[in-house]
Parts: C-alpha cells; sequence; structure tokens
C-alpha cells in the first residue's frame, strides 16, 4: 500500500479509537490536510496522532482530540459557531466544512493571519480570522449555536455562556493548572446549563490580552 493510503488508514484507526464514529466529523478530518497546518520539519509526522509545536510557542492539537471535540459539539449545517484559539487554523477548517458560518480568534497576530491564508488558499470561504482576545468572545456576532475554547480556561467564562444561543453548546478544557484539565461539555437549556466531563487533556492556557509576537 501506498504511504500516503497508510497514513491515512492509521489516521482514521486514531480517531476511532478514540470514540470518533460520526460520519460527518470523520469525513471533514478527512478532507482536511494537516500537513498543511503543521510547520515545515514535521510534515512527516503530521498525521501522526500526537499534538505538534506551531510558531509563537503553541501547539496543533492532537487529531484524536480535535475529533472528540468536534464530535461533542454536534455542528450542523446551519450553525453559527465561534472558536476561541485559532492556532494553526486545522480545527477551524474542519468546523467549516460542517458548520454554516465560522468566527475563529487569536491572540497573536502572526497565527491568525496565517491561518486567514491557508483557509483562503484551501477555499474555505465561510470562515472569519480575528486578531483579537477571546476571553472577550465576539460581543457583536453573538448569539452562537456553538462555542469552542482550544485553549485552557480556569473556569467556565461567564461571558463565553452569555454569547451562547439558547439550545446552545460549548466544548472547552477547564483546569487550574497545565496539567490537570477536564474536557467539558455545557448545553444551554432553557432551565439553565447542564455540564458534561469528556475526558482529561492538556492544553496550552487562555492568555488574557493580545500577545508580543515572538521573532520567528
Ligand atoms: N485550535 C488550534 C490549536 C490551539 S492552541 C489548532 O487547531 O491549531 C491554543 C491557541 O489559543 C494558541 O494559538 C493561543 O495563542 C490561543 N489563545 C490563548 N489565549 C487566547 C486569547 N485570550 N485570545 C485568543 N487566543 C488565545
Amino acid at each position: 500500500m501506498a504511504d500516503d493510503a497508510k497514513r491515512l488508514m492509521q489516521f482514521l484507526y486514531a480517531l476511532r479509537s478514540a470514540g470518533v464514529t460520526s460520519r460527518r466529523v470523520l469525513e471533514a478530518m478527512e478532507k482536511t490536510p494537516r500537513e498543511r497546518f503543521v510547520p515545515e520539519t514535521f510534515r512527516d509526522r503530521a498525521y501522526d496522532d500526537v499534538p505538534l509545536p506551531i510558531s509563537c510557542g503553541q501547539t496543533i492539537s492532537q487529531p484524536s482530540v480535535v475529533g472528540m471535540m468536534t464530535q461533542a459539539l454536534d455542528v450542523g449545517p446551519r450553525h453559527k459557531v465561534l472558536e476561541l484559539g485559532t492556532g494553526s487554523g486545522y480545527q477551524a477548517a474542519i468546523l467549516a466544512r460542517l458548520a454554516r458560518r465560522v468566527y475563529t480568534v487569536e491572540r497573536h497576530r502572526r497565527l491568525a493571519e496565517r491561518a486567514r491564508r491557508l483557509l483562503e488558499e484551501l477555499g474555505l470561504t465561510n470562515v472569519t480570522v480575528i486578531w483579537g482576545d477571546a476571553t472577550l468572545g465576539l460581543p457583536h456576532q453573538a448569539p452562537f449555536d456553538r462555542i469552542i475554547l482550544t485553549a485552557a480556561a480556569e473556569d467556565v467564562p461567564r461571558v463565553l455562556i452569555e454569547q451562547l444561543a439558547e439550545g446552545g453548546v460549548m466544548v472547552l478544557p477547564v483546569g487550574q493548572t497545565d496539567r490537570v484539565q477536564k474536557l467539558i461539555r455545557v448545553e444551554k437549556t432553557g432551565e439553565g446549563l447542564d455540564y458534561t466531563e469528556l475526558a482529561d487533556v492538556r492544553f496550552v492556557p487562555v492568555i488574557e490580552g493580545l500577545a508580543e509576537d515572538p521573532p520567528e
């Protein structure tokens, strides 16, 4: 079997082993070329189930975690989605294939610009990348049907709950330290908030304010 086909099969196997069974999610991930979102030096590891370093000291998440989070978010074709922490733009690209409209916010200007260019190159025209501070959410576009945080918050941010539509779902890692974090799903119902704990995870932390980009 050709190397590429074998890599793709292993990639899909890792996703299924992590409980990602949604056909829509698996298809969206299969169509998204992860090798375009990782630095050139790591390109041969793009389909391994591992997080990889990207620019500005950040990371592109592990594919099985991206799959789990996307599946838990339960994105439909009419949804307006907010992602906080664009990073490489990989998660945003997958969301763009599942949702009507995606907004994604990143505090590092360099990452935001790169992701914007790459998403454009891939022809994903329903994503808007915003250079900004995600701790504020994106009030002028609220409410959102779905919100996903791809950096760890100390607690479930109240502003984001406010920007979630009724019936909406938010998925996020929550933890006081960078060692112990729980992936949480929050559903906003007419009666209040329903919380489900999904898995133990490890993400870079949410940091308030715009970033000063390190030299290349
Ligand atoms: N979803 C990304 C991985 C995200 S890594 C991907 O698919 O590649 C987490 C990202 O969150 C980092 O790029 C970090 O800079 C960003 N981040 C952390 N705090 C932030 C904040 N307050 N506002 C916006 N982005 C933030």
